[in-house]
C-alpha cells in the first residue's frame, strides 16, 4: 500500500468515527507521527496534505529538522515523547507544540526559554511504572504553573495508555482523560493511535497520534 492510498483509509477511519459519535471530522487533527522514518518521509507525507507532524526524541528531530525548515511555516511540529528538562531548549526551537510536559519544574524551565510554545500536560492513568506522565493528583499545580507562564499557552491533556491491542482495553483511559479534560475546561485532547483511534474519537479526541497505519512499521535501528 502507498502513502497515498493509507492516508486516505486514515482519513476515512477518522471520519467514520466521528460520524458514529456525532462529531463533524473537522474537530480531529491527524498528527503523522515520524519517529525513526526520514525527513525525505515526512516531505513526502506534507506533499500529500499532512501538517501535523509528531516526534518523540528531541535529538533525532533535531536531525532532520534543517531539511524542514520551509515546511515549518504552515505545518506543526509536536514532541510526543518525553522531555529532559536538559533538552528544554532545543525542543523550544523546533518545535511548535510539546505535548508532554508532566512537571511543574520542565513547565517552569521551557517558560524560561522565551519561545512562544504551545503546550499539553501528558497525563499518566495507569500504575504501569514505565510511562511517563503526571499523576491526576498533579495536575492542578502543573496547570497553575502553566497558567502562570509568560510563554505557554496550555491547551489540553495527552496520554499514553499502557499498550494493548484490544481498543476495549484502552478506551477507559480515553474516557478518563476526557473526564478530566472536562474537569479543567481544556478543549483539546491528544489520545488514539493508529490502532485504537476510533475508540479516542468516539470518546472524545481532537488530536490522534498516527504511525503505523500510514508509514508501515517503523525500521528498526542498526546494530
Ligand atoms: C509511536 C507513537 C505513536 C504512534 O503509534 P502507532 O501505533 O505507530 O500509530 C503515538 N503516540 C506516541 C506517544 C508514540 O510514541
Amino acid at each position: 500500500m502507498s502513502l497515498h492510498d493509507n492516508y486516505f483509509r486514515v482519513q476515512e477511519r477518522i471520519a467514520n468515527a466521528a460520524q458514529s459519535a456525532g462529531r463533524r471530522a473537522e474537530e480531529i487533527t491527524l498528527i503523522a507521527v515520524t519517529k525513526k522514518f526520514p525527513a525525505a518521509l515526512m516531505r513526502e507525507a506534507y506533499a500529500l496534505g499532512m501538517r501535523d507532524f509528531g516526534e518523540n526524541y528531541v535529538q533525532e528531530f533535531e536531525g532532520k529538522h534543517p531539511e524542514l525548515s520551509d515546511l515549518a511555516t504552515d505545518s506543526r511540529f509536536h514532541l510526543i515523547g518525553h522531555l529532559q528538562s536538559n533538552k528544554a531548549r532545543k525542543a523550544a526551537d523546533i518545535f511548535h507544540v510539546i505535548q508532554t510536559v508532566d512537571s511543574v519544574k520542565l513547565a517552569q524551565r521551557l517558560d524560561s526559554m522565551g519561545a512562544k510554545l504551545e503546550v499539553m500536560i501528558e497525563v499518566k492513568l495507569s500504575e504501569e511504572d514505565s510511562k511517563e506522565g503526571a499523576s491526576p493528583d498533579q495536575v492542578p499545580k502543573i496547570i497553575e504553573a502553566l497558567r502562570a507562564a509568560q510563554n505557554l499557552t496550555l491547551t489540553g491533556l495527552m496520554t499514553m495508555p499502557p499498550w494493548n491491542d484490544n481498543p476495549e482495553i484502552t478506551r477507559p483511559y480515553f474516557r478518563r482523560l476526557a473526564a478530566l479534560a472536562r474537569e479543567h475546561g481544556f478543549a483539546k485532547l491528544s489520545m488514539g493511535m493508529s490502532h485504537d483511534l476510533e475508540a479516542a474519537i468516539e470518546e472524545g479526541s481532537t488530536h490522534v497520534r498516527v504511525g503505523t497505519a500510514l508509514f508501515g512499521k517503523r525500521p528498526k535501528p542498526a546494530v
